[in-house]
């Protein structure tokens, strides 16, 4: 990213709240539940499945906790009753990582719980590097207490990540592979992004020698061609891994993947807490600078006229 558009990116949150809401609208269904139903229909009639989001990471009390709780509820029950194509995915943040492990823990059982009685699937979302212990620690609590439907998301840009993966072996679980969108220091995270993209492709091998379903979630060409090349080299079928996408970015690859006949889910987050995943989709988007640019011009020649 250029030196300009980086220090675009550093005053993003100086950038007034419904600026952000408007740019980063495509990335995010709606505020309720009917408009998170209505992506998934269209992503299902696209030929591909979803994965959706409650967004709430910026919850600070129980009560607000507990009523994403029921919120995922109403997703599940919702998602059976339309007879959506959708599992789920949660930031422990929202069930009150924060406020509490045993709290967090109660939370995520009953959402996966939930999912469960109705044959589907929980995946724990990663979050900054404050929350990779206790995320990877309550993964493995619901496991051991027998709850296979749920599944979990490594970092590539994680020095840590390869010791995950070998740690996480005997439960043989389910990952979604990600780069990490988290400002995170030299010492724990790979900062130059060649060494992100090759520490993505050595834990994809290393996940997929052992035998875990993966979800590639990536809109990099390279690692998109990298990806493909192993699973045919492990000689997976269809079912055995998927490619994964975030809804408002770069639809067009996700067309070629279903064209070839993977399988590809989207990422569709909704809800009324839109602030914090808004500001990391647009810090990622190149053209930001000049969205943020055109605008401001916009804003100030606009209220000149009026
Ligand atoms: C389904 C899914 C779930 C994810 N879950 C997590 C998670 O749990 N934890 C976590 O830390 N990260 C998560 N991420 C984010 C991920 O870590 C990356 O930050 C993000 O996917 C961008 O990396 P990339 O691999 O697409 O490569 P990049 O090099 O960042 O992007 C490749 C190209 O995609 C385009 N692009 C990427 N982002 C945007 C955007 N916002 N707007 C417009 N164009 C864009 C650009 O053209 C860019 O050149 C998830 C990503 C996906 C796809």
């Amino acid at each position: 990213m250029a030196i300009f558009d980086r220090a675009i990116v550093r005053l993003l949150p100086a950038v007034p709240r419904p600026v952000v809401q408007k740019l980063s609208e495509r990335y995010i269904a709606g505020p309720e539940l009917k408009d998170a139903r209505e992506a998934v229909r269209r992503i299902n009639a696209e030929g591909r499945v979803a994965t959706i989001d409650v967004l709430g990471e910026e919850i600070t009390t129980e009560e607000e906790a507990a009523a994403i709780v029921r919120a995922y509820q109403d997703v599940f029950a919702d998602i059976e009753r339309c007879g959506l194509d959708s599992n789920v995915s949660v930031k422990l943040t929202a069930l009150g990582l924060k406020l509490g492990h045993d709290l967090c823990r109660d939370n995520l059982r009953t959402v996966v719980e939930d999912a469960g009685s109705r044959g589907n699937f929980v995946r724990i979302d990663m979050e900054d590097s404050s929350t990779t212990d206790d995320t990877l620690r309550l993964y493995r609590e619901l496991r051991e207490e027998g709850h296979v439907n749920l599944g979990v998301v490594l970092q590539a840009m994680l020095r840590r990540t390869l010791t995950d993966i070998d740690a996480l072996a005997d439960l043989k679980p389910s990952v979604r592979l990600c780069k990490g969108i988290y400002v995170e220091p030299p010492e724990i995270a790979y900062q130059d992004y060649e060494a992100v993209r090759a520490a993505f492709v050595r834990a994809l091998e290393s996940l997929l020698a052992a035998g875990c379903y993966v979800g590639i979630a990536t809109h990099d060409d390279w690692l998109l061609r990298e990806g493909r090349r192993l699973v045919v080299e492990h000689g997976l079928g269809r079912d055995e891994y998927e490619f994964q996408m975030l809804l408002g970015v770069r639809a067009e690859l996700g067309d070629e993947l279903v064209v070839e006949g993977h399988r590809l889910r989207i990422y569709v987050p909704f809800g009324r807490h839109w602030y914090a995943y808004s500001l990391r989709r647009l810090q990622e988007n190149p053209k930001i600078a000049g969205y943020i640019a055109a605008d401001t011009l916009g804003r100030l020649f606009g209220r000149n006229g009026a």
